[in-house]
């Protein structure tokens, strides 16, 4: 069981500790006696908390007695001690997920009372979301052990928790140095018939077990076999968490394409039939769909992860320059990477401050942040409350990471960049007396775009400058719009190369299309959000797809299906055919 001891420095925390290992006779056998003899010949007095300097020394001279770093150890369980030698290094390490605090002691002085660090510290685990809190008012002899010093205490405490959403599972009035309630009740505070702080720690429960949860495979590559004729493909990751087998229905999102589990490769190992939490392995499917690496595999009878584009987060940032709005950043959440924006900051925690602020506009290095982010796409993940492994991200700028956070939950969002960019342009755009109408008239065609899409090397091209030379003999007015997309594989969405080709292929067709032209463009390995992107951006105008060779798409419709187009002149014959019967070509007027 993973606890966090957190509290003002010097209120108790580390005497806490050193009290529960030493009471719960879990150090190393004479460790205790050395030290209180250690002190003796330093003339200084002993302090439980200098068992954990002890052993942290220990530790690193590689003598470690508990290489798990149990702590202490109760009839019922071990106890691992999240190291937090400052709010910023437990910060870190809870959002980056090196550490995992399942529960937190707070440590309150009785004689300094509630201090505004003890309310920072109660904001702060409410911000990680840590739900079982429980709080120990400590150096109850430096109060008399008086029962009202206590009562003021936990009610001024609970008050505030009760205001950030926090409830205190228990509240216990302690002498750590005195060893008072520590693992029994102590004579000495009658009044208390609480549980103990060893009670209390025993009655935290538990984290559900990550192979129980459900199951969550990011896809992270797919390699093709090898042999001429096998189109199977081995998709290779690492199981998050829960387990799938053979015969599994499993879903893949952001796209929800379906499959069925055929074979579970191990990497040589034998082939296996099922593969589970931590196992980095490879599935191979019955139904030969096109998934592409970052899409989250699981179970079709098991809870789904939340698909969004807008996410709520608490982000803690670690780069010194400050995260801003506009700029684009890439984030890395369960298997995905893609580029993210800010879009809004709702509330800040100034982590060397500790004091929150909702006005800001930015993130400042050591800030811990509730903001709502925006993915380019929409982008699979869990509530970190859930399922902590698909729930928690890092942002990266440059190539470093530059923060790291947890996703609180998915954010409907009436608009998001393209709409608001669209927005803004329908606002300043000058319209003239010619109406698409009036153009229409004049050119003898309605506008389009005419998207000629499919996997790579399928010769869109050719068959695209094919229909644009046979429309404009036919008297058309037509473009190709030959901007190269021949580098763009779906690799570069991370560098953004191809995010900006789509956005310029959208901004290009709004103008070509709004002109009353027929636009022919071509672009591979097109999906349905990008497909979306365009057509938002193309908007008033209509799109038409024509695919060339195997469709990937999982939603859009296809508006005409090519498999082969070794004769480009039958592919520009279907083509027209389609144009003419959706009335783009008009053919005589009376
Ligand atoms: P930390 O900074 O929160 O880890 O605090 P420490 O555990 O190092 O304790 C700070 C000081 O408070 C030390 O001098 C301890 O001896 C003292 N202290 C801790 N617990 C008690 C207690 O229950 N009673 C009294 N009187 N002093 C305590």
């Amino acid at each position: 069981m993973n606890v966090v001891v957190i509290g003002h420095v010097d209120h108790g925390k580390s005497t806490v500790i050193g009290r529960l290992m030493a009471d719960t006779h879990s150090l190393p056998e004479g460790k205790l006696e050395q030290v209180k003899a250690r002190c003796a010949n330093d003339a200084r007095p002993f302090e439980y908390a200098f068992l954990l300097d002890a052993l942290a020394d220990e530790q690193a001279q590689g003598i470690t007695i508990d290489s798990a770093r149990c702590f202490f150890r109760s009839e019922k369980r071990e106890y691992i001690i999240i190291d937090a030698p400052g709010h910023i290094e437990f910060l870190r390490n809870m959002i980056s997920g090196a550490a995992r605090a399942e529960a937190a002691l707070l440590v309150i002085d009785a004689k300094e009372g509630v201090q505004e660090n003890s309310r920072r510290h109660g904001y702060l685990l409410s911000m990680l979301g840590i739900r079982q809190v429980a709080i120990a008012v400590n150096k109850m002899d430096l109060a008399d052990y008086a029962q009202a010093t206590f009562e003021s205490i936990r009610d001024e405490y609970r008050d505030f928790l009760s205001q950030i959403g926090v409830e205190a599972l228990d509240f216990i009035p302690l002498s750590a140095r005195e060893g008072d309630n520590i693992i029994a009740n102590s004579e000495r505070m009658p009044w208390y018939t609480g549980p103990t702080t060893l009670d209390i720690f025993d009655s935290f429960t538990k984290e559900q077990d990550t192979a129980d949860k459900a199951f969550r495979f990011p896809v992270q590559d797919i390699y093709k076999f090898t042999a001429s004729g096998d189109d199977r493909r081995i998709l290779a990751g690492r199981v998050e968490t829960g387990s799938a087998r053979v015969g599994d229905e499993v879903v893949f999102l952001p796209s929800q394409k379906r499959s069925t589990i055929a074979t579970v490769e191990g990497f040589n190992l034998p082939p296996q039939t099922q593969a589970g939490a931590g196992q980095s392995t490879g599935f191979t499917l019955r139904e030969q769909i096109y998934v592409n690496p970052g899409e989250l595999m699981c179970k079709a009878d098991e809870p789904m992860p939340q698909v969004s584009t807008h996410l709520a987060v608490n982000i803690f940032w670690m780069s010194r320059q400050p995260m801003v709005r506009d700029k684009k950043y890439k984030i890395k959440l369960a298997g995905a990477r893609m580029p993210v924006w800010l879009h809004e900051v709702v509330t800040v925690l100034d982590a060397s401050e500790l004091t929150t602020d909702s006005n800001r506009q930015q993130v400042e290095r050591h800030d811990v942040a509730e903001c709502i982010l925006e993915t380019l796409k929409p982008i699979a993940f869990d509530l970190s409350t859930d399922i902590a492994q698909t729930g928690r991200f890092v942002i990266i700028d440059n190539y470093e990471i530059a923060g790291g956070g947890v996703v609180l939950k998915a954010v409907e969002s009436a608009t998001n960049r393209i709409t608001e960019r669209v927005q803004q342009r329908e606002q300043r755009w000058q319209r003239s007396n010619i109406t698409p109408h009036v153009r229409s008239t004049r050119y003898n065609q309605r506008s389009t775009l005419v998207l000629i899409c499919g996997p790579a090397n399928t010769g869109k091209e050719k068959l695209a400058k094919a229909l644009e030379e046979h429309l404009f003999e036919s008297g058309r007015y037509v473009y190709y719009l030959g901007l190269s997309n021949t580098s763009l594989s779906m690799d570069v969405t991370e560098s953004g190369q191809r995010d900006e080709y789509i956005r310029r292929l959208g901004e290009v067709s709004h103008l070509f299309t709004d002109a009353g032209l027929i636009l022919i463009a071509t672009i591979s390995d097109l999906d349905d959000y990008e497909l979306d992107t365009i057509n938002t951006l193309n908007q008033p105008s209509d799109f038409r797809i024509i695919n060339v060779g195997p469709n990937r798409f999982s939603r859009a419709n296809v508006d005409l299906q090519i498999d082969d187009v070794s004769d480009p002149a039958d592919a520009v014959h279907e083509i027209k055919q389609l144009l003419t019967a959706k009335q783009y070509l008009i053919e005589y007027y009376l």
